[in-house]
């Protein structure tokens, strides 16, 4: 790449290549398919999967730098404003970003229904663990202005009981031979989100509705009323014998479960924790992540030990509650962590004085590239090449090279921070120390997909109860009401006249079995990418119109808007350690790769540890 570079001419320019952006470019109100939206990336797979390293003749913008920041998430808008802090507000920062909208994961879903706007997120949603967060993290977000406190008060965790949503199973009439909604939802998913209604059902109640056949009902049970006594082994053995077992031998050898319908369910029921099937997991992970006949409080408690995801019924009354709960949420998700840093270095971009201020705030994107601005976000730009000029250990500034438009432009900086997907970083820096470059090389991403849908009234959600579906064999396994929280004048839905989001989780699967989890996701991935909205379509059509009463939902008269949000590479997947996210010159590593989380928190962690280590 460093010879492909240099075949690239640049052309010298003064003025930047950028053109004003239309006052109707808005994305965050785009529906369609998002996320890995089609034009986002094209040119990363022509770099990292082919070796593309000639985009035709190139700008070189003459623009220099103080700081260039790769990918523009979380972490690198994080890093930008770090870099600020340490260095004074005056210094020339730009921050370039593959996608038409900034925010990486955490994106802003709009959707305008009947003349209401609905808000919701296209991918990082919460705050996790927020009694953990360390001071880096507190410092940043009480410096864009987040005010921790407001959560309390801000979700309501008595919408679902006072409308009596709870967790429920959707079984398909193509998988099941009926469409039929089950109240219970026969696992413990960690996505019930605080407030939802626990079954009233009993398990035998529950699993006489099911459409299974005899024989699977039979074998539902079994798999409910399942636990640690099945193995009959000791204490330590069983702990090591769950972490070096599949949980699909537990269930077929152990528990001689060979119904397709029971082996379906109970597939499905880890959705986005792991990012795949339960097939493709130990016992130890499938039960962590809530799969069909886990109930790691009681039936598994020895076997996983403490600090295994509990959930607890509240003492109040029959609803999902956790010592910790999951609502620090915004009503678009960590989408206005985002917005909020953008805000804080680009003032101009709207208006609203702190992150609750800007929930209702449009932004004007036209602000973010303006030349006089002290830091510039520059949109739709894939960055190719990033090459120290001259020897890494004594050169004075590093050459950028994007992607905009189908042209390639260089720009140059003192220092970069690499904040995008760490598996990029090899094809991108391509003079890594060899151990470095092997250590990042081995990273990967889980794809994940999160489908928003706007719905003109919620009255078949009311009628059936769903708070949350759990739905096997759908391409959604889970499909429910957003989180209930109305914050900075944005009210959520109050009434089932009223219009909502849907959110449809997806951890989306391949064609190809028995391989490992990597080759999986990569097999998803090229079919994720491949599918067109109008297969998206399609299957959320018949998701919708085979889950609801027929009497209370037409998808063409109930349906506004879909938005599909596909995360070719989503959470993190495997870590690069010391060496791989070590500083190489004047370039250091970023995102929440860099420690292999897919948390918000880590992600401006490594925001920080990256500034400080530039020299
Ligand atoms: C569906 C989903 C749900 C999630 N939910 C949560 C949650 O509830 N709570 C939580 O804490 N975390 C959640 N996460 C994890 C999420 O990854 C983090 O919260 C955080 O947003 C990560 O930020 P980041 O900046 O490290 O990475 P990213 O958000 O991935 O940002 C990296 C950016 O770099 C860009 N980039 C990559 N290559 C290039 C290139 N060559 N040139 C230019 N740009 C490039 C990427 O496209 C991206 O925009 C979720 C993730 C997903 C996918």
């Amino acid at each position: 790449m460093v010879a492909g570079a240099s075949l690239i001419p640049f052309r010298g320019t003064a003025q930047s290549a950028m053109a004003a952006l239309e006052p109707s470019y808005y994305p965050p109100a785009q529906n369609g398919l998002r996320g890995s939206h089609p034009g986002s990336y094209e040119h990363a797979h022509g770099r990292a999967r082919s070796g593309q390293t000639d985009w035709g003749p190139g700008t070189d913008l003459n623009e220099l730098y103080d700081l260039i920041v790769v990918g523009g998430g979380i972490s690198g808008l994080a890093a930008a404003r770090f870099y600020q802090q340490k260095h004074g507000a005056d210094k020339k920062v730009i921050i370039l970003d593959n996608h038409d909208d900034f925010g990486g994961h955490a994106k802003r879903n709009e959707h305008t229904v009947d003349g209401v706007l609905r808000l919701g997120e296209g991918g990082s949603e919460s705050f996790e663990n927020p009694h953990e967060f360390s001071e880096t993290v507190l410092g940043l977000l009480g410096d864009i202005g987040v005010d921790m406190d407001r959560f309390k008060t801000s979700y309501d965790a008595d919408f679902f009981k006072r409308h009596g949503l709870g967790a429920v199973t959707y079984f398909n009439r193509r998988t099941f031979g009926e469409d039929k909604v089950v109240r219970h939802p026969f696992c413990d998913y960690p996505g019930f989100v605080e407030g939802l209604m626990r079954p009233t059902l009993s398990f035998e109640e529950a699993v006489k509705q099911t459409p299974l056949t005899e024989k699977g009902k039979v074998q539902l049970l079994r798999v409910l009323n399942s636990g640690q006594h099945d193995l009959n082994l000791p204490k330590e053995e069983l702990r090591k014998y769950i972490r070096s077992h599949s949980y699909f031998d537990f269930l077929k050898n152990t528990l001689g479960v060979d119904d397709p319908g029971v082996l379906t369910m109970a597939r499905h029921t880890s959705v986005d924790y792991t990012g795949g099937g339960t097939d493709a997991l130990n016992m130890s992970a499938a039960l962590t992540s809530g799969a069909l006949g886990s109930d790691p409080l009681v039936a598994w408690k020895d076997a996983l030990g403490e600090g295994a995801y509990q959930k607890y019924v509240n003492k109040d009354g029959g609803t999902y509650a956790v010592e910790h709960p999951f609502t620090y949420h915004f009503p678009d998700g960590n989408a206005t962590v985002a917005r909020s840093l953008v805000k804080k270095m680009i003032p101009d971009v709207g208006p609203g004085a702190n992150a609750e201020e800007i929930i209702l705030s449009r932004f004007n994107y036209d602000e973010l590239d303006k030349p006089d601005n002290r830091v510039r976000l520059r949109l739709s730009s894939t960055v190719v090449n990033v090459a120290h000029d001259g020897d890494p250990q004594s050169a004075s500034e590093v050459s950028v090279n994007y992607i905009h438009k189908n042209k390639s432009y260089r720009v140059k900086g003192k220092s970069v921070v690499m904040a995008c997907y760490n598996m990029m970083i090899p094809h991108i820096v391509t003079d890594l120390p060899g151990e470095q470059d092997a250590a990042l090389r081995r990273l990967t991403k889980i794809p994940l997909q999160y489908s928003t849908v706007g719905l003109k009234n919620w009255r078949a959600m009311k009628e059936l109860g769903i708070g949350m579906a759990m739905s096997p064999g759908n391409m959604h396994q889970a499909v429910g009401m957003d989180f209930p929280v109305s914050m900075g004048g944005y009210e959520f839905t109050k009434t089932p006249d009223d219009p909502c989001i849907l959110h449809m989780r997806c951890a989306p699967r391949g064609d190809v079995d028995d391989v490992p989890r990597v080759e999986q996701f990569r097999n998803t991935r090229e079919k994720m990418l491949n599918l067109t909205f109008d297969d998206y379509e399609a299957e959320i059509r018949e998701h919708l119109g085979g889950m609801f009463p027929k009497l209370l939902f037409e998808f063409d008269r109930d349906v506004e808007s879909i938005t599909v949000n596909r995360w070719a590479h989503g959470y993190s997947y495997g870590n690069p350690g010391p060496v791989g996210r070590q500083p190489f010159g004047r370039i250091t590593i970023a995102n929440s790769d860099a420690v292999s989380s897919s948390l918000m928190n880590r992600a401006v962690e490594q925001a920080h540890r990256a500034v400080q280590e530039l020299t």
